[in-house]
């Protein structure tokens, strides 16, 4: 088979970023074991002390450089790939520099680089490759993932209906006098049953540790009383899913805390209404922004609205202040605003959306209002 089936897409991605690299003037692209390389190949590499390195050459078939004992493991392979296996006493960064066709003088030209490559393999090749210009291929990389295609709109779907089915049984679990980290465990034995490959958290953030974004999971021992952010995902076929609820131990939570919750759930609908293509990522976080100024509570919401996610669970594009991009179909990015009351509690609420030529396209549509668990 010479040619691509539908669901393999990878020689076209190969070729639309040889189209990049002419664009751009760059004579090679260097791609690190990452998911650039997932997403160009169909192939997960890891990351280890022996080096893996797709060289794509604006002009030439690319070129995989691996170690020869896991050569015979990478099962298919994209059209016009060439495998290059290096035997365990080889260098491979010699055998790197003889693959690019050097002229007497020594190889010249510009090579991008993707941001997932150890430096002691970058600092190597720079040594080895001395007349060689290097620079960040993030520029030429990230734009090629921004738009989804229909099979990767179809699996965040399914990650992301995944997520929610999971939140069904989570509301059923047990949180009053159990620690986070109890809960978390329960969270992502959820997930795994649903095939997730979890890479993080679960986040559960319990009264004042919920006023942390970031925070995991503690011994902290959850009580009545408690409003509880749970942010979780994972991969499935490799895209993710990331989604969080907050919600409220006991009984239902009166005066500030309900109030703040309400606010958080209108800001984020707010979002998701007003995540049209063309708006750009800075326009629509300030759309919420205002919104939760507008409330009382500018101040306590202390990140960017969102963030794009696809095979990594953050990458392009960024819903923040300063990205002055256009937002297009097919760009998919979270939506996730978050109060956070320093010493008490913290609301977040985050769906996955996905841009189509009318609007915002949920891939979560589990309850927003506050669920009271036991
Ligand atoms: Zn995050
Ligand atoms: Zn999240
Ligand atoms: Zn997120």
């Amino acid at each position: 088979m010479t040619l691509d089936s539908p669901v393999a897409p990878y020689a076209a991605r190969l070729n639309r970023l040889r189209d990049r690299l002419r664009h751009a003037g760059l004579d090679y692209c260097f791609v690190g074991p990452s998911s650039d390389l997932q997403y160009l190949t169909g192939l997960d590499l890891h990351s280890s002390e022996r080096l893996a390195l797709l060289i794509v050459p604006q002009e030439a078939p690319a070129q995989l450089i691996v170690p020869s004992f896991e050569a015979a493991g990478l099962g298919s392979l994209p059209a016009g790939l060439r495998v290059v296996a290096w035997a365990e006493t080889d260098d491979p960064v010699q055998i790197v520099a003889g693959l690019l066709r050097p002229p007497e003088n020594g190889t010249t030209g510009t090579a991008a680089v993707s941001d997932q490559l150890w430096s002691i393999f970058l600092l190597r090749l720079q040594a080895s490759l001395p007349r060689v210009t290097f620079c960040p291929a993030e520029a030429t990389l990230a734009p090629l993932r921004l738009i989804k295609d229909a099979a990767e709109v179809a699996a965040l779907v399914e990650a992301g209906a995944r997520a929610d089915d999971a939140f069904t049984e989570i509301c059923a679990l047990r949180f009053a006098g159990r620690s986070e980290q109890a809960v978390a465990e329960d969270i992502a034995a959820l997930l795994r049953r649903r095939g997730f490959r979890i890479s993080w958290g679960p986040i559960v953030g319990s009264g004042p540790n919920g006023a942390s974004p970031h925070h995991t999971a503690s011994d902290r021992i959850i009580a009545a009383g408690d409003l509880v952010v749970l942010d979780y995902g994972g991969g499935l076929a490799g895209y993710n899913a990331d989604m969080t609820r907050t919600v409220a131990v006991g009984h239902a939570p009166e005066g500030e805390m309900r109030q703040v919750y309400e606010l958080v759930k209108q800001g984020q609908e707010a979002g998701v209404q007003a995540a049209q293509p063309g708006i750009t990522g800075q326009a629509l976080d300030s759309v919420v922004r205002d919104l939760l100024t507008q409330g009382g509570y500018g101040p306590f919401f202390t990140h960017r609205l969102g963030h794009g996610l696809g095979l990594d669970t953050h990458e392009s594009p960024y819903i923040v202040q300063g990205n002055t991009q256009p937002l297009t179909a097919g760009m998919a990015f979270s939506i996730e605003p978050g109060l956070y009351l320093p010493g008490r509690f913290g609301v977040r609420i985050e769906d996955i959306v996905v841009l189509t030529a009318t609007g915002a396209q949920r891939m979560n549509n589990a309850p927003h209002d506050l669920v009271v668990v036991q």
